[in-house]
């Protein structure tokens, strides 16, 4: 497939991979030698080419500084026993990035044309894919406005480029997270089924007030009443109560995460019954008191599953099970991992080799 595209490769004089230290590697602080990289001008991307990752020269002028014209993925290689890279549900991402760049006016990026820069950066940065436990090689794809123009109006010019972190094992403690009823992070007719940039922006300042009240994340509600839940940071959101799994169905104020729809693959493999629609914040708390909550997680590429400890609202705090009693997600969070580090078949078609 790389072939039908010509992509130059410039390569760095000198690695930067003797001066890492796998051991510790903070997420989103460690970057590969390379990137890929592709310029859109006249209506169509050209000059493919694989280069070091380094600056890039931007004017002050820039709409992408001024607008935030700019879309982006999250996805993750994985280094098999037998040193195989496996890299998860990559069309997926390819064909979110799309969805994402549509509600910003922005072009399509040809799956193709992504999974073939994807492939010729792991071709040159394989070696960069860690094989310690648990660690993988987080990518991200992103796209944005070249135009050098502030006045309001998409940009003619983009960029699409793809940069790689190495990533350490995810440890986390289970979270305590406030649910939201002041803030907003989607609204309908809004953005937030997008991965724009701004999205993320403004949902730091709701995120640092919740921190200041000893909470670690917040779980977002819907923008018009706020008795519904809809994600967790910037994760999506389930429960399991009374065995039933559930979760908030996407529509424009949720992301259609990728592991979100994974989960509920395996959920309905499973024979477990899903609940997919409004979930009620007075369902969740009822639940939490007549212990009928058995669990409650956010589900994205970074964590797999981050589970939550203690779910504050309205000033009162509601403390789940251990995470130990916790059977569905961790058989969940166990079967995905055997798959993306291929120590189970993959008979879903979500791995691709690289
Ligand atoms: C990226 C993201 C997710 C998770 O998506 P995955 O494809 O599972 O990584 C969920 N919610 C928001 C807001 C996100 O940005």
């Amino acid at each position: 497939m790389t072939d039908t595209f010509e992509i130059k490769v410039n390569k760095v004089a000198e690695s930067r991979l003797p001066s890492v230290n796998f051991d510790n590697m903070v997420f989103g602080t460690v970057y590969s030698d390379h990137m890929f990289v592709a310029d859109y001008t006249d209506g169509e991307w050209k000059d493919f080419r694989v280069e070091p990752y380094a600056p890039l020269s931007l004017l002050p002028g820039s709409a992408i500084l001024h607008y935030g014209q700019s879309v982006f993925e999250g996805l993750k290689a994985y280094r098999t026993a037998e040193g195989d890279i496996q890299v998860f549900r990559p069309d997926a991402n390819a064909k979110r990035l799309n969805v994402s760049a549509e509600r910003m006016c922005m072009p399509d990026v040809p799956e193709e044309l992504f999974m073939a820069g994807l492939e010729k950066l792991m071709e040159v940065d394989k070696d960069w894919v860690p094989n310690k436990p648990e660690t993988s090689l987080y990518i991200r794809p992103f796209v944005f406005a070249m135009d050098e123009y502030i006045g309001i109006r998409p940009s003619a010019n983009y960029r699409f480029i793809i940069f790689t972190c190495p990533v350490g094992a995810y440890y986390s403690e289970p979270v305590r997270v406030k649910i939201e009823t002041e803030y907003t992070r989607a609204c309908p007719g809004g953005t937030g089924f997008a991965k724009a940039a701004g999205n993320y922006a403004g949902s730091l300042y709701p995120a640092k007030k919740a921190q200041e009240q000893g909470y670690q994340q917040l779980i977002w509600t819907d923008a018009v009443t706020h008795e519904y839940v809809e994600e967790s940071g910037t994760m999506n959101l389930m429960f399991v109560i009374d065995g039933k799994l559930m979760t908030a169905s996407t529509g424009d104020t949720i992301l259609d995460g990728i592991t979100r729809n994974s989960v509920l693959a395996l959920a309905k493999e499973w024979g477990m019954e899903i609940v997919e629609g409004k979930i009620a914040i007075k369902d969740i708390i009822k639940a939490a008191e007549e212990g009928r909550l058995q669990e409650a997680f956010g589900t994205g590429t970074a964590a797999t599953i981050a589970q939550i400890a203690t779910i504050g609202y309205e000033g009162k705090d509601y403390d789940l099970p251990a995470v130990a009693e916790r059977e569905f997600s961790n058989k969940v969070l166990k079967t995905l991992d055997d798959i993306k580090y291929g120590r189970q078949e993959d008979n879903h078609g979500w791995i691709r080799r690289m």
